[in-house]
């Protein structure tokens, strides 16, 4: 008779873990990455899929709960280098706009990624040329980065 069925089932579960090792390999080959957040692979070809920032690859579907899980963690310096990147990631690729008035921004429902980041041109201080108040961030140190849901 045949195979164990206990014995088949291990050896189906192993064969299916080698394929997937094998098109991870071949993903990773022809330049894809996955995100790190959902595993989902992406090509590097196009760099507004995946953003890569503190180690991290996350996809534009992970990012907002990704960096609000990171953010709280991250040490000042790092986070204000990886604010950076993923403001100018989610500017160049996501259409973001950046907001230095609450009063400014589109209603809630409309807004897909909104996050608050320090102020690149002060570094969060509000101030420009000593004490003159920053025009980038109107004093407020900080700014919005809003991205809108996708119609
Ligand atoms: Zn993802
Ligand atoms: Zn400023």
């Amino acid at each position: 008779m045949g195979i164990e069925p206990e014995n088949s089932s291990r050896e189906a579960l192993a064969r299916i873990e080698r394929d997937v090792a094998n098109l991870k390999d071949a993903l990773g080959l022809l330049g894809a990455k996955p995100c790190s957040i959902c595993g989902k692979f992406y090509l590097r070809s196009n760099p507004g899929d995946l953003l890569k920032a503190g180690g991290y690859y996350v996809c534009y579907g992970c990012f907002s709960s990704w960096w609000s899980d990171l953010c709280p963690k991250l040490p000042i310096r790092d986070r204000e280098a990886i604010e950076h990147s993923l403001t100018r990631w989610l500017i160049d690729h996501h259409h973001a706009a950046v907001f230095r008035e609450f009063s400014e921004l589109p209603s809630r429902e409309l807004q897909d990624v909104h996050i608050v980041v320090r102020c690149h041109e002060c570094k969060g201080s509000g101030k420009q040329y000593g004490s003159e108040r920053c025009r980038s961030c109107l004093g407020n140190g900080t700014v919005w980065v809003v991205t809108l849901k996708k119609q």
